[in-house]
């Protein structure tokens, strides 16, 4: 099977395709053991948007009705496939944002096919959710990537069924007038090493295509993405900056 795509799109900038099969894998890098630990404690002013109890804080981006993924009984909540994407009540701007999640233990599918969710800013900018544990595929598709952008610096995945720990330190991009003023800028940690570092985006993230930036207003919901993987989040907290 093809790592990727040779049809797509330029991506502004650089010399790779969106997807691009022939763009160098991340070096895979075996993170401390910040993956094996318990669920990190949020700090005192972050709001929580799930802490195992309830789904409160989360509603369905089909007819913002209650979340329909799944809790367990380990204080995790669980994509349910084909019921879609979840997305915070709340709006965000600028953001210290803290995920955890876990891909299935039993291995199925591969490539993009393989624990695939996403943890979306604004509901348009995703930070790809991928088990790229031994799980080749594209570069700019693997976990912690700007999807369809910018691959991570480093592959820092820990095994399926292991927690990994997202720290992203996210920047809205700002309009004036209907114009881009200034772009997104992301910085991530993947299980306490370093992925992203201030990375500037393109604008929205795309499958198989470039994007530009359309006008959006100022905070957006934070979203999380079924892709029909059974892959589980928990521990999930957000700071303003
Ligand atoms: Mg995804």
């Amino acid at each position: 099977m093809s790592l990727g795509y040779t049809d797509t799109p330029f991506i502004h900038d650089q010399v790779w395709r969106v997807h691009d099969a022939e763009r160098p894998q991340p070096r895979i890098i075996t993170p401390g053991d910040a993956s094996t630990k318990a669920a990190v404690s949020p700090p005192s002013d972050a709001v929580v948007l799930f802490d195992g109890s309830n789904m409160d804080e989360w509603e369905s981006i089909k007819d913002s009705s209650a979340s329909p993924w799944e809790l367990t009984s380990d204080k995790a909540m669980r994509v349910v496939p084909k019921t879609g994407n979840i997305r915070t009540k709340r709006q965000f701007g600028d953001v210290q944002l803290h995920v955890e999640w876990a891909a299935p233990t039993e291995i199925k599918g591969e490539g993009q096919g393989r624990g695939n969710s996403g943890v979306f800013l604004m509901g348009r900018y995703e930070i790809q959710v991928l088990d790229s544990y031994d799980n080749p595929s594209y570069a700019d598709g693997l976990a912690t990537a700007v999807y369809g952008q910018y691959p991570p610096l480093v592959n820092a995945c820990c095994k399926p069924g292991e927690w990994h720990i997202y720290d992203i330190i996210w920047t809205a991009p700002r309009f004036s007038c209907g114009q881009l003023v200034a772009p997104a800028t992301v910085t991530v940690l993947h299980n306490g090493v370093v992925t992203h570092n201030h990375r500037i985006l393109q604008g929205p993230t795309e499958h198989r295509d470039t994007t530009r930036y359309d006008p959006h207003p100022e905070t957006g919901p934070i979203m999380l993405q079924d892709h029909g993987d059974l892959v589980q989040f928990r521990n999930i907290w957000v700071r303003d900056i």
